[in-house]
């Protein structure tokens, strides 16, 4: 667990995740297969982070996890039950996705976006809707940005409005799809110290990223994905110390 600390987000909830199981998933684009049987526990309330090159297939095995693609083969287990056997869309409010690129409304306020999902997606009146954002924007730290448009935002503040807009609707799980890989240098750092808080308050959460700062403090476990596969997973410290495979060497030797 990681000690990273932030004054503003001191007041906030604790969350109650749920575990995460993928068991043997298995995921095509036509008949190029791309993951071949991906196994990985997430404990309830705990971190993992995911690392790999580029095409090992970290964002679509992301997207199997709440099937935006379907996958092939395998299960998904959250708190224990097949996920596949959910409908899309219950699942979806279960397990929540951030990616790299925000996509929040830009004619629409940080509060009104994150109001919005609440009304769509919970159906919510809008004086409710609007309440719980103002509390979701204030947990990330933006309770003073809530009346501003996203081109008034840092990127950094964008992503947090996507982050609380995902959050607002409860999820038991997040996901996160390299969220700071577009950010500029100076505005990484908030967003990461808001997925710590995230996870020191109880969220389960798998972090695909490339910073392996954040890897090796906030992560209880570090997957390394090549090609399709779990080549090596385990705890961070031991993993960036003392890498079993070569391949996770070589890797580790290039970001590092
Ligand atoms: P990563 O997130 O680890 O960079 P991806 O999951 O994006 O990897 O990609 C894994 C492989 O699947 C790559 O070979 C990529 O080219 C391929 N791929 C990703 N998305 C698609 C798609 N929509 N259609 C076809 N192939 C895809
Ligand atoms: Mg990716």
């Amino acid at each position: 667990m990681t000690t990273t600390s932030s004054a503003a987000l001191t007041d906030g909830p604790v969350y109650r995740g749920s575990s995460l199981e993928l068991v043997g998933l298995r995921m095509a684009y036509g008949d190029v297969d791309v993951l071949r049987g991906v196994d990985i526990a997430v404990p309830a309330g705990s971190t993992t982070c995911v690392i790999g090159p580029s095409g090992s297939g970290k964002s679509t095995m992301l997207r199997g996890v709440n099937r935006l693609h379907e996958p092939q083969g395998g299960d998904v287990l959250l708190d224990g039950e097949s996920a596949l056997q959910l409908k899309p869309d219950v699942l979806r409010r279960r397990i929540g996705l951030v990616f790299q690129h925000f996509n929040l409304f830009p004619d629409h306020t940080a509060l009104e976006n994150v109001a919005l999902a609440l009304r769509k997606v919970k159906g919510m009146s809008k004086a409710d809707a609007r309440e719980l954002a103002a509390a979701r924007l204030a947990e990330v730290g933006l309770a003073e940005r809530a009346g501003h448009r996203p081109r008034d935002l840092s990127g950094g503040q964008q992503q947090r409005v996507a982050i609380a807009r995902a959050l607002a609707l409860e999820p038991e799980v997040m996901l996160f799809d390299e969220v700071t890989s577009a950010l500029d240098p100076e505005l990484v750092k908030g967003v990461l110290t808001l997925m710590a808080t995230l996870g020191q308050r109880g969220m389960t959460m798998v972090v695909v990223t490339h910073e392996m700062g954040f890897a090796g403090k906030a992560a209880d476990q570090v997957v390394f994905m090549d090609e399709g596969k779990v080549v090596e997973a385990g705890d961070p410290a031991q993993l960036f110390s003392d890498p079993a495979s070569p391949r996770l060497r070589r890797f580790l030797s290039e970001v590092l």
